[in-house]
């Protein structure tokens, strides 16, 4: 449904929305940047899935081929989660700040965030982003081996109390 394409679109505006202002963060200076063939890759399939992918599929008729009918509710579920999906990243990034980077990035002031939404998970930003699993798999076991690496027993002890994505009760 055109509405669905729609819904789509309007989310990933309102994700780079949210995004935007923390690129600046890339100005600090870094004293780890684990950015390997393995992340950039990653990168490259998360942008043609999330992005090239849907915008061919949005603008052409060329992937029409693979098309195939869900109910409507599914469509619905869709939206929803959408929903709660922008929400938690916005909340993710209120409560990251300054230590925010696109890739896997230690800055020079970098500080443990252990409160707010990661003080329930440790990656509420990939929890949006679910789907994408090789993306997350691979992605999750190299940032807190870097974490580990720099902050040692205090993220042992905060790994302890927070879940990946599900949170610990
Ligand atoms: N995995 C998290 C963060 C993604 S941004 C999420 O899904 O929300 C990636 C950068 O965030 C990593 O390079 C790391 O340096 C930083 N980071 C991840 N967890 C952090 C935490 N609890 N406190 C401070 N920085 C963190």
């Amino acid at each position: 449904m055109a509405l669905f394409k729609i819904v789509y679109w309007l989310g990933i505006i309102i994700e780079l929305v949210i995004r935007a202002p923390y690129y600046k963060n890339q100005k600090a200076a870094k004293t780890d940047q684990r950015v390997f063939l393995t992340e950039q890759v990653l990168l490259v399939l998360l942008t043609i899935g999330g992005l090239v992918l849907p915008l061919i599929y949005s603008l052409t008729r060329w992937l029409d081929f693979a098309d195939y009918n869900l109910p409507l509710w599914v469509g619905w579920l869709g939206v929803a989660l959408m929903g709660c999906s922008l929400f938690i990243f916005a909340r993710a990034h209120a409560d990251l700040k300054s230590n925010w980077s696109p890739s896997l990035e230690i800055y020079a002031g970098h500080s443990l965030i252990p409160q707010g939404i990661y003080g329930h998970i440790r990656h509420p930003m990939y929890a949006c982003q679910f789907c994408f699993n090789p993306f997350y798999i691979l992605r999750v076991k190299a940032e807190e081996k870097m974490m580990l690496d720099t902050f040692g027993d205090p993220y042992r002890e905060y790994m302890r109390k927070t879940g990946r994505v599900i949170p610990k009760f």
